[in-house]
Order: C-alpha cells, then structure tokens, then sequence
C-alpha cells in the first residue's frame, strides 16, 4: 500500500515523505494528507481476564479493542482464574494468541497464586514464553522475597514488574512511596535485576525514581493515559465508576507525572486496561477500560512527538526485549468525536472518559502486514 502526503512518527519526531510504501499486500494506495503514520503502539499493561472472566472480557475481544485502539501489541497480566503461575499456562495462553489480529505478550505471575509466598519457576517460565514477572494486582511481598524473586527474574533474564502498594498501608501517596522505596533497596542488592514500576501515580514515587536512575540502578516505570489525564477531583461525581488503583491523585502528581515523562524519568505510557462487566464496576470494583480512549488521551496531552514516540513505541518494546514487526497505524489527529462506551470493541465499557469529545483517531490499523481494522471517516 502506498500512502501519499502522510507524517511518519518516528524517534526524533514527524517527518513528511511524499509518499511511503507500507508493506501491505491488497490493501488499497491512499491520499492519507493530515494523517500520522506510527509504528503500532505497544501497550505494556493489560488485563485480558482470559481464562476467568469472559463477562470482562476475552483473548479476542480485548484483541479486537486493541486494534481498534491503535495498540499492535499488548502485554497481558497474571491475575487472571488461574492465576498464570506455571509454564504450561503461558505456552498454552501463547498458542491461543498466533491467530488474534493482534501480538499479545504474556506476563506470569512472581508467586504462585499472586500470595506473595512462593516464588514461581521463572527460568522454566522464561523458557515457556514469559516476558516479564508481576504479581500485578496484588503486591503481597516483604523485603527477602522481593530480593529473591529479583535474583530468580535475573537468572532468567526477565525484568519484575511491580505494582507498587504496601496493601496493609491502604492505597495513599504514603502506600506507593514505602514499596517503591523498598522495591529499590532491594533492587539495589542484587545484580543484573531489571525493576519496572508500573503505573506510578505521585509525585514522591517519581522522585524516588528519578534519584534511583541517576545512581545508575536498572530501573525503569510507566504511567497510565487516566493518571497523566485525570485528578482525583474531577471524578469525584463518578461515584464507582471513578474507582482505580492506584487511585487518581493531585493536580500537582498529574504534573510531575507529565514533566517526568518529558524527562525520561517515566519511561512509558500503559494504559492498565482493566475492563469489568457494568454490575461489578457499580458494586466498586477497581480500574478503565483502556484501549480505545489511549491514543487521543495520550495526544491530547501536548507532548512533542518525539516524546509519545519514545513513550508509546520505542521504550515499551525495549523493556520486554520485542521488536517490530510490519505493524503501523494511522491517526487522523484532527478528528474529534464524543466517547459513547456502548461503540468500544471491549466488552469493558467502564471509562471515566464516557461523554467526553476527544481528539484524535484511529484510522487503521496493520499488524504482520495486514489490515486488522480500518474505520470509516465522516468528516464535517
Ligand atoms: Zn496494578
């Protein structure tokens, strides 16, 4: 497919070729003036809640989401019934992924059953197909367990990916600061460990993040589209349905979340994708549906290009050891729409952007050289 008139993202940011030749078989040239050519974003942090939670959402619906959200490739957490604990589960979840229209990476768990006890066998978990270690969505491990099971993720090459929460301590700034305080002591004791916070939401946090990285430790974090987005006020009239975790915080967290992204100091964005079905969201149940608001979210924010590049495309992929793969996307940047929860693909409908008009869309999307999702276009 030939595209005509179209801006490339790319690392240092847009350039505007007269035309580009994307590797496509049939899909049709195009005039694509106005439109941003990026490689397919990669989203780190999804909950796909298959096998378990099929009211939630499913392999191939949050697959089919993804795509219509510009994401090519979606790492998958562990928290799932059952809990992705052994490699037999990761080869089998990894077999049930080669026919989706998207990639889909798997996360396994650190301990058995996410209880912050026993360690799971990460060499035989790496060698099944694991790319990461978390026990996301839970983060029941002392100081010596952290430590061990940095000494076990390093054996097997696998950075450990935590959810930074001292879960006795509640949810606070106070809660996230004391875990990642000692997530990075016990970082700090054991070599060649690769630590990744995930979706930091303070202040506090990046700060600590950012002195860690300065003394040079192996420590990288992401934030989500709703924290970088979003404060705790202005969902206060959301009742349940403005329920995350971590919770939305500060205008002043929001502002050093962004300034750290600008930094490098957050390395990428993730949007936590945690869909639920409409009765647990009402009942409190924590966490947005994520895929299909991310991009116009994200763009929204006025980072420079160069930076939602880094964040979006290059950092998420170097963090799992993944490279790309024939997979783009098209963005009209300029097309505005209102956010109507009932349209997502996911069967996750539970978004504190519902009602909002956002800017920016998905035009199409490529993966493996093929066409997984084009939408049509009415422009005003
Ligand atoms: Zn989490």
């Amino acid at each position: 497919m030939r595209l005509q008139n179209v801006r490339v993202m790319g690392p240092t940011g847009l350039s505007l070729p007269t035309s580009i030749e994307v590797d496509a078989p049939g899909a049709v040239d195009r005039d694509a003036s106005g439109l941003i050519l990026s490689p397919g974003w990669l989203d780190l942090h999804a909950h796909l809640r298959d096998p378990g939670f099929p009211a939630k959402e499913t392999l191939q619906s949050g697959a089919t989401s993804a795509a219509f959200g510009g994401f090519t490739h979606v790492v998958a957490m562990a928290n799932t019934d059952p809990v992705t604990d052994r490699p037999e589960q990761v080869r089998a979840l990894i077999a049930r992924a080669a026919g989706l229209p998207i990639r889909m990476s798997f996360v396994a768990a650190v301990t058995m059953g996410l209880e912050g006890q026993t360690l799971t066998d990460a060499v035989a978990l790496q060698r099944a197909g694991a790319v990461a270690l978390s026990d996301d969505g839970r983060h029941l491990m002392d100081l010596v367990t952290l430590r061990r099971a940095l000494t076990a993720a390093a054996e097997a090459g696998l950075p450990l990916l935590i959810h930074a929460q001292i879960e006795r301590l509640g949810d606070g700034p106070e809660s996230e600061a004391a875990a990642v305080t000692q997530a990075l002591e016990a970082l700090a004791a054991v070599p060649r460990a690769r630590l990744h916070v995930q979706h930091v939401s303070t202040r506090a946090s990046v700060d600590l993040i950012r002195t860690a990285k300065r003394q040079g430790l192996p420590v990288t974090a992401e934030a989500t589209p709703h924290h970088l987005a979003l404060t705790a006020a202005e969902v206060v009239a959301l009742g349940p349905q403005g329920n995350v975790n971590p919770p939305l915080r500060s205008v002043d967290d929001r502002e050093a979340l962004r300034q750290a992204l600008v930094e490098g100091v957050i390395d990428a964005i993730a949007t936590d994708h945690a869909p639920h079905d409409s009765g647990a969201k009402a009942a409190g149940a924590n966490g947005f549906h994520g895929f299909e608001t991310a991009v116009p979210v994200v763009m929204g924010l006025g980072l420079e290009d160069r930076v939602l590049y880094r964040a979006c495309v290059e950092r998420p992929r170097e963090i799992i050891g993944q490279s790309i793969d024939e997979e783009w996307i098209l963005i009209d940047p300029a097309a505005e729409w209102i956010v109507d929860a009932s349209s997502f693909k996911s069967r996750g409908k539970n978004t504190p952007f519902s009602g909002r008009r956002l800017r920016g869309r998905i035009v199409m999307t490529l993966c493996r050289g093929q066409v997984v999702m084009e939408r049509v276009m009415q422009h005003a």
